[in-house]
């Protein structure tokens, strides 16, 4: 099965400073499935490294006052191409971010303060029927599976 994947969490160094991050059992998950990895902020044309960036308000903003939402948006979209064209029913995604975080994400302040909320490209994939699911719960969906 074609699942998107945050391009970070396959190690990528395309997070807002620059590094990749881990996922326990993605070795398990591309043994089962087809991995597609998306990194929205970088299809938006931001550059890597990046300022940090928080919804605050319907609008991303960045930690120096930059309105990015069109490029945040831009690059939601661009996700959605992917998942259509590779008929993505799933999505497994790095928590908290603007762009990926499902369920909770920081609320605007820079203070590390987390509220319930999703990122700008988990909204748009949901809905088309993307499924989203947290990097934190990726054992549990692949169990799910099967
Ligand atoms: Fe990772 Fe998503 Fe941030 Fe790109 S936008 S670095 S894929 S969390």
């Amino acid at each position: 099965m074609n699942i998107l994947i945050s391009a970070c969490l396959l190690g990528v160094n395309c997070t807002y400073n620059g590094i990749g991050k881990s996922l326990d059992c993605i070795d398990e998950l591309m043994e089962k499935h087809t991995l597609i990895p998306v990194c929205p902020e970088i299809f938006g044309g931001l550059p890597t490294p990046r300022t940090p960036a928080e919804i605050l308000e319907n609008k991303i903003i960045t930690k120096t006052g930059e309105d990015v939402t069109k490029e945040y948006e831009t690059g939601a979209e661009e996700v959605v191409k992917l998942a259509k064209l590779y008929q993505c029913r799933y999505a497994i995604l790095k928590d908290r971010s603007p762009s990926c975080g499902k369920g909770m994400i920081y609320d605007g302040s820079f203070s590390g303060v987390l509220i319930p909320g999703n990122g700008v490209c988990v909204s748009l994939l949901e809905k088309i029927g993307v499924e989203c699911i947290q990097e934190s719960k990726a054992k549990e969906f692949l169990s799910r599976l099967g």
